[in-house]
């Protein structure tokens, strides 16, 4: 029989290769995809009568790939290693009388395949199979071996395919639609994109009736961060592209596929060509393509269903975008693209869960960033935290997780508990490039290990206690967090409530040291120092609180307590006849910072009549010396207004020669610590020694700390000293007691003199 002459409802669809079609040399189209059709028969003749009849048989364009199994082992294992198989025609009787069907149960149950068509074939005419197994086993069509004739084979096998085809189709779509929503699901998760731009993908395969593979998906961008947008990255594939997922374009090994798509995007519409089929999607400018391999150029009916999907989907993959960067900003710092404190936190919530796989949280601050920041700029300063981040991971195996804790201190986890902060200062030991610029960095660190916090909160919130605590009294180094730490903590919290209150309550009061001239043996002046007693007697060290109130910003209430209080006693001493008093006064620099301080004090002045250069302000090396312009310039001005000035503690900052000089003072205090140190070992005496030597070159009165000897008395005398405050006189005393040591020193040393 011709088979040109085959005629039947499907000759439109059947068509027979043209033998020169195709292969003409140097044809570039695409290959066409056959369609696979095995063949499941005992009997050699019934193969090779099938393969004859169905060669060069095309159905729907597409030519035939026919596969033979002999028996139910050699079907099995075709059907289990071959996608795609679109039919199967199967013998009913082979090793058993049932093999065929029960071959039917394998394929549609143990193999889940659903949507290969099935034709049951026999050699018995008479043999049918029950009208009920067709159904249950969806088979297609049952022919008698002898009805097999060509027209008759090839219907069958062109309504089988055709109806494999809808089933595929809709069995993608269903898939796609599945995809789409579960995206929607997973809004708040990384994938989002990723899943929502796969069921596109497998959407429109379905509705193209193409399998979904060789389907890309890209965008303008890197994913999720939005970054270097000039480049075009993959946000989501199917099949054999997925390992490009995320990455830019030309990880897909693939020029033609690139050109395409950039194509697409420069021309700003979708791009129909036998090879492929490229949609162009934007919605408010953001724009994506979505690449599938075709092997016929869609007809116009199908374009316009998927420019209307497409115009659809974009709003889609907008919506997606945008919830996925707000979650990424919700974790994310936005100047390093780094984790942020809430994600390390969630992080280590994570990794607590295994208490088998202890781990180590480590703030790195680094030092004086903010003199970076003036110097070269903010932008600068950014790039510099960028580059410490990328030193850091590429330098350091041991790190899990890097994020930007904040302001200018970074936060590592490290999965090992036996992991050394040393090796993290051993990576600042270069100095930084950044923009042609060398930049030394150093960085002071606080840690805490996995078992001494009950959660992510609380390992942060120690490890920030323990950077506090390093930042203070370990610059450029480190300090690991310990029980202890948080006992202080809470006691100093407990200090600071209670300060508060104490201003209140007047819990504060004043005493005075007197300050004695060594060589005539009477009172020169007293210097106020303050004293807290808690309402159960407790009596709290000024050396304690003083700091605390400072840090606190408390010092301004008190210190302005302290001022009117030293003032009003020093108007009753007056009052009272003692009016050679010199009093002393402890200011702290931080006093200094609002500019109302100084009418202040001239308003004190005024209101207590007092002569200033009765009244000493006494201010520590160390402390001028952190803000130093600042600290001149007011000095300057307490000069001008009248007021003595001393340096408190000298000899424990850092100054200078030169410094000293600039500054506007009339006297200088040894420090205790020199004092104690007469007649000991070591350079104290000699440093004390020279301070007073300094003082007579520099003209300045001198006065020696923490006399609590005779021995001391007397050395210092030696070198010049005459005035002096000390435990050996006596301790800071309430008023009255002051006041009557002061009256019985005077009347003792009156009887002396005459
Ligand atoms: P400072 O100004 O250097 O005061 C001298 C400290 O040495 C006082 O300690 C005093 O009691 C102590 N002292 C005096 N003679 C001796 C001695 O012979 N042996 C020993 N071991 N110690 C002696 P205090 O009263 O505990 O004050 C400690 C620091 O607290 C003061 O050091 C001062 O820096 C600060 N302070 C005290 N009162 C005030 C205040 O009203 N305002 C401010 N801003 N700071 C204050
Ligand atoms: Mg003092
Ligand atoms: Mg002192």
């Amino acid at each position: 029989m011709n088979k040109k002459q085959t005629s039947n409802a499907d000759d439109e669809l059947v068509q027979f290769a043209d033998e020169t079609a195709g292969s003409s040399p140097g044809s570039e189209k695409a290959p066409v995809r056959p369609w696979s059709v095995l063949i499941i028969d005992d009997d050699e003749q019934v193969h090779s009568a099938t393969e004859f009849a169905l060669t060069g048989v095309q159905i729907q364009g597409r030519p035939l790939h026919l596969l033979h199994a002999f028996g139910e082992q050699d079907a099995r294992h075709i059907l289990a290693t071959t996608a795609d198989i679109a039919v199967i025609f199967l013998d009913v009787v082979m090793e058993r009388e049932d093999s065929g069907l029960k071959l039917v149960k394998v394929i549609r149950e143990e193999l889940g395949l659903k949507e290969v068509r099935i034709i049951l074939r026999t050699g018995q005419p008479g043999y049918a199979p029950e009208l009920q197994a067709i159904r249950d086993y969806d088979i297609n069509d049952y022919r008698n071996k002898s009805e097999l004739t060509v027209t008759r084979l090839v219907t069958s096998l062109t309504s089988a395919i055709r109806s494999y085809e809808q089933i595929r189709a809709l069995s993608y779509s269903r898939k796609g639609l599945e995809k789409i929503i579960q995206a929607a699901a997973e809004l708040f998760e990384v994938r989002a994109l990723e899943t929502m731009a796969e069921g596109v993908l497998t959407q429109i395969a379905g509705m193209l009736g193409f399998p979904p593979h060789g389907v890309v998906c890209a965008q303008r961008g890197v994913p999720i961060d939005g970054s270097n947008s000039e480049l075009f990255y993959v946000i989501g594939a199917v099949g054999k592209y997925s390992h490009a997922i995320n990455k830019p374009l030309d990880a897909l090994g693939s020029r033609p596929i690139e050109t395409a798509i950039r194509m697409t995007i420069q021309q700003q519409q979708s791009l129909y060509t036998p090879e492929h089929t490229v949609l162009y999607l934007n919605s408010n400018g953001r724009e994506e393509v979505v690449y599938i391999e075709t092997d016929k150029v869609i007809n116009p009916l199908d374009q316009q269903l998927l420019e209307v999907f497409a115009a659809n989907i974009s709003i889609g993959f907008s919506n997606v975008y945008l919830f996925q960067r707000l979650n990424f900003l919700a974790y994310n710092d936005p100047v390093t693209g780094l984790p942020n404190r809430r994600r390390l936190v969630d992080e280590m919530d994570l990794m607590k869960r295994d208490p088998s796989e202890p781990f180590q949280v480590l703030l790195v601050d680094i030092d004086h960033f903010s003199a970076i920041h003036d110097v070269f700029g903010t932008s600068l300063g950014d790039v510099v935290l960028r580059s410490v981040a990328e030193r850091l991971l590429s330098r350091m195996p041991d790190i899990c997780h890097l994020g930007r804790y904040g302001g200018d201190t970074l936060c590592l986890i490290c999965n090992t508990e036996a992991f050394a902060p040393e090796t993290v200062l051993q990576v600042f030991a270069e100095p930084f490039q950044v923009s042609g610029c060398v930049i030394p960095i150093s960085v002071t660190m606080g840690g805490c290990a996995s078992a001494l916090g009950a959660d992510g909160q609380e390992l942060m919130k120690n490890a920030a206690l323990a950077l506090n605590r390093a930042k203070h009294s370990h610059r450029g180094h480190y300090l690991m967090y310990a029980e202890e730490m948080s006992t202080e903590t809470r006691y100093r919290l407990d200090l600071l409530q209670s300060m508060r209150m104490a201003i209140n309550e007047k819990q504060f009061q004043l005493y005075y040291q007197p300050q004695i001239d060594m060589e005539t043996g009477q009172v020169t002046g007293a210097e106020a120092l303050l004293r807290w007693m808690r309402p159960d007697g407790q009596m709290i060290s000024p050396a304690e609180f003083i700091p605390l109130a400072e840090h606190s910003g408390l010092i301004m209430e008190i210190g302005a307590w302290v001022m009117q209080e030293a003032f009003r006693q020093q108007r009753q001493w007056i009052d009272e006849g003692l009016s050679n008093l010199k009093l002393s006064i402890n200011i702290s620099t931080h006093q200094l910072k609002p500019p109302t301080f100084s009418t202040d004090l001239q308003a004190a002045l005024l209101a207590y009549q007092l002569d200033p250069s009765q009244i000493v302000l006494e201010m520590t090396e160390s402390m001028i010396v952190d803000d130093e312009e600042r600290a001149i310039q007011c000095l300057n001005e307490f000069k001008r207004m009248g007021f003595q000035i001393a340096l408190d503690d000298f000899g424990t900052g850092f100054s200078s020669l030169a410094y000293l000089q600039r500054l506007p003072i009339h006297t200088l205090k040894v420090d205790r610590a020199f004092i104690s140190n007469i007649g000991k070992l070591g350079h104290g005496e000699r440093i004390a020694e020279m301070i007073v030597a300094l003082s007579k070159l520099l003209q300045l009165n001198v006065i020696a700390e923490g006399i609590e000897t005779a021995e001391q008395v007397r050395v210092t005398r030696s070198w010049g000293c005459r005035i002096a405050q000390g435990f050996l006189f006596a301790p800071a005393m309430p008023p009255g007691e002051f006041m009557a040591w002061v009256r019985q020193r005077n009347a003792a040393h009156d009887a002396k003199k005459q």
